[in-house]
């Protein structure tokens, strides 16, 4: 058993308790680890010469990121056939150590209870807060890089180690929801002035046991065990409570439309704990916890986002070769995406030359930076010294020779392959024999576009997302001849600009794109069989979409998706399957509708630009129809055309890892993330029922609903994809 907790008692009778996991940056809670935790208190409150107990961490800046997850999957796995009793009585046993801290031998009338302090020498994390929670005074160490809060609704779960009945009872519901149902994160002064710690100091190992020794009985009472206890801001029976819970529960459906099951649990945890008893409380939590890690939706969730998403940042499908880290690149273009590509690289340290066709151009592009960074400053998120450093390591040129001394080229010049190839061939003129080019391009193939370049070895796509700053997947594109320094290279870059990235094979529209389009299409093409377009609209977001198919072509605009189509059309000739959704999109851009940019599109804008209904103009040309399908109908239909492309990428060896298909969908274009992703989302229909679902929708609407072989044989086969394709411990959450 590794030795996660050590405890030292000194002449004072202060006894600290370091938690250190072994081999790890930062500790993470283990079962052992809870075993040694708790075997430590038990001594410390027996011991007479212990006047009261410091809990710290033995990491330099951090007291925990969180739970070991397989502490779960290990309680599930017990259960055997009872899963949920298992789960019920593990979590119950954490509820009973941290009551132990938390009650701190109080219970024992002979003795009186013990204060306990507890130490944040920075990020405090998940059940690593959750313990704090349960200590009698919170100190923590000035350390503006520090996150303190409890982030779990962001993976799916919620706080169930007692955290979301603490803060709920701590703070009242209403000051609780952003850090419990939004997982927000702070750092030690505003945790301090949002009462979630007690106190922020230079030494907080001192500064406890200080406090440990000073401590008088009633220090060291909870408010919630106190006589007379009430919810601040009121419990559910008080009229002012009342509200805040009607208003919340209607705020999480808003927010979620419902399908996110630990949002729903959360609230209710904390709506029937504030009615009862505090250990009947987490009791209750206990119950909806279980009831969450039990939701398939939760366990895909903590997968994608959580484990594989960690696991493909830190290089899960790298080259093994060495270090790729990029010291100086060159962006070519300084339009929209030069300018974002060149903002988060400079934000991560790394060397930019921007050049673009003329000076004030590149310029241009470099204001870009000034100017998110100056927002930065207003909104306390930067400083004037961040500002200077960032532009200080940017050079706007309109001189090829510049680039000279970059390792990677980023090219983001217009869509046009002659443009490409003529600016390739400029730069490889002055760069060294090493050095990587990538291009941004969006829809042309890698392979031909690689064909500029005289070592096609070293050439790559590197697909961003727009706006470059926000969005977190970067699309890795592998061409026929690319080579595994090039993967590593973009891999390298990518980490360093803190995104994800995901490593895919030249194809059409590369995998984002080319799943993303038929959902646009599908909505389209409903819209012209007469389908009411704000059912359209509902049932997508209903089903978990950020945004429904027609608001998001006139996010990407009408004239783009004509573009598209006419490429696609050209590329695929008789087999060309879009022709109902063209006279739409077509029809729409001779009306000048071309979406939000025209503020005229499948909805209407006011003169400032903001989305107001569905445009009614509509209806004269593609009349509602008097029958319209179910909810789920038009739902399976926008999902199965975007999952099954994501298969057929599967099949055809564009995607080569399912976890990245997953975490790509979620990350890359918002697919309903409570399914954990495409490939979870067919999991938990079951690939028989997927498959019979095409079937069905095939005989309805047509082939693009044709079953792909590799489901259907799954289907028969009674086999998911995480099992199928991958390796056991990556498959369970
Ligand atoms: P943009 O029109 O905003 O910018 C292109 C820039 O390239 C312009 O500043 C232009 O002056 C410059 N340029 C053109 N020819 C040049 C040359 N010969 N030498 C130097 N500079 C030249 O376009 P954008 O939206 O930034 O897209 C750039 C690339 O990124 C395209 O390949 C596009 O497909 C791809 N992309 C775009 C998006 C998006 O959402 N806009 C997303 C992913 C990828």
């Amino acid at each position: 058993m590794s030795q996660e907790f050590t405890m030292q008692t000194d002449a004072e009778g202060v006894a600290t308790i370091t938690w250190d996991t072994p081999g790890k940056s930062m500790n993470v809670m283990s079962i052992e680890g809870f075993q040694q935790l708790d075997a430590l208190i038990d001594a410390a409150l027996v011991d007479e010469a212990v006047k009261g107990i410091v809990l710290t961490s033995g990491k330099a800046g951090s007291f925990a990121g969180g739970m070991d997850l397989n502490v779960i999957a290990k309680m599930r796995e017990d259960g055997g056939d009872d899963p949920a009793k298992s789960i019920f009585e593990g979590i119950m046993q954490i509820h009973t150590i941290l009551r132990k801290i938390e009650r701190a031998g109080m219970d024992d009338k002979n003795k009186g209870g013990k204060p306990i302090a507890c130490v944040l020498p920075g990020t405090a994390l998940g059940i690593g807060f959750e313990i704090p929670l349960a200590c009698h005074r919170i100190f923590a160490a000035d350390n503006a890089k520090a996150k303190i809060g409890l982030p779990e609704i962001m993976v799916g779960i919620f706080p169930g180690a007692g955290g979301t009945t603490r803060l709920s009872r701590k703070l009242g519901a209403m000051a609780a929801s952003p850090f419990l149902l939004e997982g927000k994160l702070v750092d030690p002064k505003k945790a301090k002035s949002a009462g979630l710690i007690d106190e922020v100091c230079e030494d907080p190992l001192a500064a406890a046991q200080a406090w440990v020794l000073a401590a008088n009985p009633a220090d060291i009472i909870k408010p919630w065990d106190a006589k007379g206890y009430k919810m601040p801001g009121g419990a559910p029976y008080h009229p002012a409570g009342f509200m805040t819970f009607v208003g919340a529960s209607a705020m999480v459906h808003g927010k979620t439309k419902g399908v996110y099951p630990a949002a729903k649990a959360m609230l209710s945890a904390v709506y029937e704990g504030a009615l009862v008893p505090f250990d009947t409380a987490l009791t209750i939590e206990a119950r909806w916890f279980t009831n969450v890690l039990l939701n398939p939706s939760s366990s895909a969730m903590i997968r994608s986002l959580f484990i594989n998403k960690e696991a493909l940042e830190k290089g899960a499908n790298r080259p093994d070769v060495p270090d790729q880290k990029v010291k100086k690149v060159g962006v070519l273009g300084a339009g929209m995406m030069g300018a974002g590509i060149t903002l988060v690289s400079a934000m991560a340290g790394i060397e930019v030359v921007l050049l673009d066709q003329s000076l004030e151009a590149a310029e241009k592009g470099k204001a870009y930076t000034a100017s998110y960074m100056d927002k930065g400053i207003a909104r306390k998120k930067a400083t004037a010294e961040k500002k200077e450093a960032a532009l200080s390591l940017i050079t706007a040129t309109d001189d090829y020779a510049r680039l000279s001394g970059c390792d990677l080229i980023v090219e983001a010049v217009f869509e046009d392959p002659k443009v490409k190839a003529e600016v390739t061939r400029k730069v490889l003129e002055h760069v060294g024999e090493d050095c990587i080019f990538a291009t941004n391009t969006s829809t042309l193939p890698i392979t031909e576009l690689a064909k500029a370049s005289n070592s096609p070895e070293q050439f790559i796509g590197i697909h961003f997302f727009s706006p470059v700053e926000k969005m977190m997947l970067v699309e890795i594109i592998k061409g026929k001849e690319t080579g595994t320094r090039a993967v590593a290279k973009a891999l390298d870059f990518v980490r360093q600009i803190r995104k994800t990235p995901i490593v895919v094979n030249d194809a059409r529209f590369f995998y984002a794109n080319r799943c993303i389009i038929p959902y646009i299409n599908e909505g389209i093409r409903m819209v012209a069989e007469g389908v009411e377009p704000a059912l359209i609209e509902n049932a997508a977001k209903l089903v978990g979409m950020p945004l429904g198919p027609l608001q998001l072509v006139d996010e990407t605009s009408i004239d783009l998706g004509v573009k598209i189509a006419k490429a696609t059309r050209a590329a695929m000739g008789d087999a060309y399957p879009d022709g109902a959704v063209d006279e739409v999109v077509f029809w729409m851009a001779d009306e000048g509708r071309l979406g939000r940019k025209a503020n005229a599109g499948f909805y209407d804008y006011d003169e400032k630009g903001k989305r107001q209904l569905l445009w009614e103009g509509l209806a004269a040309k593609y009349p509602v129809a008097e029958a319209q399908p179910s909810l789920i109908e038009v739902q399976h239909r926008l999902l199965f055309v975007q999952v099954l492309e994501a298969v057929r990428a599967l099949e055809e060896g564009v995607l080569e890892d399912i976890r990245e298909g997953d975490v790509g969908a979620i990350l890359g274009w918002g697919f309903a993330p409570w399914s954990g992703g495409p490939f979870s989302w067919l999991d938990i229909l079951g690939s028989a029922y997927a498959a019979e679902r095409c079937d069905q929708l095939t005989a309805a609407y047509g082939d693009r609903f044709a079953c792909p072989d590799l489901l259907r044989e799954m289907g028969d086969e009674g086999e998911g994809f995480y099992e199928r394709f991958t390796a056991p411990q990556d498959a369970a959450a």
